[in-house]
């Protein structure tokens, strides 16, 4: 029922990863599988086998045709740069080839202990493992590019965290799992050839359209590419009031990929200086600081790539500082493009970034829901239906002022008010994964065992434009069930 699989990432050369096999799970249970999925990646639908996707996708018996390995990587973590951290408890399987024909790797998180495990126990707990489920496939249909998730697998065992919980792996599916921290590990060691061939694959999985290029313009062009395409992600996650959370050099996918969900979660009320992590303790990777973080990880980027650069050390050094500097013009050129969507602005205007600022500034002056008071636009077109927008504030001065400003604009929009109306929810979800209505799912399935409200929540954050018809759904938490702090959950 697997598609079959290329082993580029297994083909480079021996230092590069650590063969591994999974360590067996005692009583593998298959709780989720993403069958959508598995239909884009080539997998034989009608050959569907729960028993052996269960084998496989536990480490139990992995696929026919794969070959397990962590990969070395390292990392700056929270600025500190570790030289060796790697995959301690993930294995790649190897890649297989969509039916776009694109390279997709699969990966098991959780399978077990491996070379770079250091102290950990090469384990994953069920909730942080069903957090990464729900989130990466609610960004996925949020339309931001992300790793997605095929399969949870509980193993059977416990894993002890600060309390025992039920151990898990989920098969993650990513372009690829290059990492900032991946070309920093080699970098760190004078290994150019290593860092030559990482950036090499880079270029032919991610921006082909570089492939003819070659000296230190290719090497330049991919630094240039991989700046603009991280920007457009920070202002996507920007645009949809998601946290990254730990903004780690080696959670930062050269693809361009969303990668690694752990203390991460979504805005309510919107306050520029929210922060969840409960390791982010100076607010470093809160919602605001997020563009300045992925400049600083793309510094870090850029001095792995020095040497391909230029042969003159200085001359390589302007090129990346020039590159790097880019990137604000770049991320603003995002932002503003997804803040007039939101707007519902097709025409671009001089004052368009203002009038985005003045409803961000309202909002937080009133305490206002991030999603809600933008899905709310779409009925406040017309004075008529504005009611539910004010409700959501509890200072309505600044938006009552907005409110006809906004209007004003949509006048010069070559639209009628049902198209903008039409714009306005095709692009501003209804529904966001809420993080009390993850914590409530992850509980249940963690310490009931009920899988129910995992899936009920799946299948509305998965159609996030959609209004749902349980308005549990929608609305903010209650003052009992607000989350103020997310934990990485390794
Ligand atoms: P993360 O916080 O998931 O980005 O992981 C940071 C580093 O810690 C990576 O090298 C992981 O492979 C490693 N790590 C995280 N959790 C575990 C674990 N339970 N066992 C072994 N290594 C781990
Ligand atoms: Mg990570």
């Amino acid at each position: 029922m697997f598609p079959s699989f290329t082993l580029r990432y297994a083909h480079l050369p021996a230092r590069m990863s650590a063969e591994c096999t999974p360590t067996p799970a005692a009583a593998p249970r298959l709780v989720a599988f993403n069958h959508a999925l598995a239909e884009e990646l080539g997998f034989e639908a009608a050959a569907f086998d729960a028993a052996e996707a269960t084998e496989a996708l536990s480490g139990n018996a992995p696929p026919e045709g794969s070959a397990p390995l962590a990969m070395a990587y390292a990392g700056h973590q929270f600025g500190n740069f570790v030289p060796r951290l790697g995959d301690g408890r993930a294995l790649l399987l190897g890649e297989v080839s969509d039916r776009e024909g694109r390279l997709r790797e699969l990966q098991l998180k959780g399978a077990g202990r491996t070379p770079f495990s250091r102290g950990g126990d090469g384990r994953a707990p069920l909730g942080p493992v069903l957090r990464e489920y729900l989130v990466s496939e609610a960004m996925h249909a949020l339309g931001i590019p992300t790793t997605r998730a095929l399969a949870a697998v509980t193993t059977g065992e416990r894993v002890m965290r600060r309390l025992p919980e039920p151990g898990a792996v989920l098969t993650r599916v990513a372009a690829s799992h290059l990492r900032v921290g991946t070309f920093q590990y080699f970098a760190a060691r004078q290994d150019v050839e290593a860092v030559q061939l990482l950036a090499d694959m880079a270029i032919e999985r991610h921006y082909p359209h570089l492939a003819p290029l070659s000296g230190g313009g290719r090497y330049l062009a991919l630094l240039e590419a991989v700046i603009a395409r991280q920007a457009e992600l920070v202002a996507r996650w920007m645009g949809v009031g998601f946290i990254h959370g730990v903004m780690n050099t080696d959670n930062s996918a050269i693809s361009g990929e969303t990668l690694d969900y752990g203390p991460c979660a979504f805005m309510d009320a919107f306050d520029p200086r929210t922060v969840f992590s409960s390791i982010d303790e100076r607010g470093r990777y809160g919602f605001s600081n997020q563009p300045h973080s992925a400049q600083w990880n793309l510094a870090r980027f850029a001095e792995t790539l020095l040497s391909l650069l230029d042969e003159d050390h200085d001359r390589a050094v302007a090129l990346a500082t020039d590159a790097i500097e880019a990137f604000p013009e770049h991320f603003e050129a995002s932002f503003g493009a997804i803040k007039r969507a939101k707007l519902g602005l097709h025409r671009v205007e001089e004052g368009d970034d203002a009038l985005a600022q003045a409803l961000l500034d309202a909002m937080q002056a009133g305490h206002a829901d991030y999603t809600l008071t933008f899905r709310c636009l779409a009925e406040a077109v017309e004075p008529a239906g504005e009611a539910a927008l004010l409700e959501l504030f509890d200072d309505r001065e600044a938006i009552e002022a907005w409110l006809p400003r906004w209007r004003e604009r949509l006048t010069r929009e070559a639209a009628d008010a049902a198209a903008i109306v039409a714009r306005l929810r095709a692009t501003n979800p209804a529904v966001i994964p809420r993080n009390h209505l993850v914590e409530q799912a992850l509980t249940a399935a963690a310490e009931d065992d009920d899988y129910g409200p995992f899936e009920a929540l799946l299948a509305v954050v998965t159609r996030p434009f959609a209004t749902p018809t349980d308005a549990d759904y929608t609305r903010p938490p209650r003052a009992n069930e607000r989350v103020l702090r997310t934990f990485c959950g390794t």
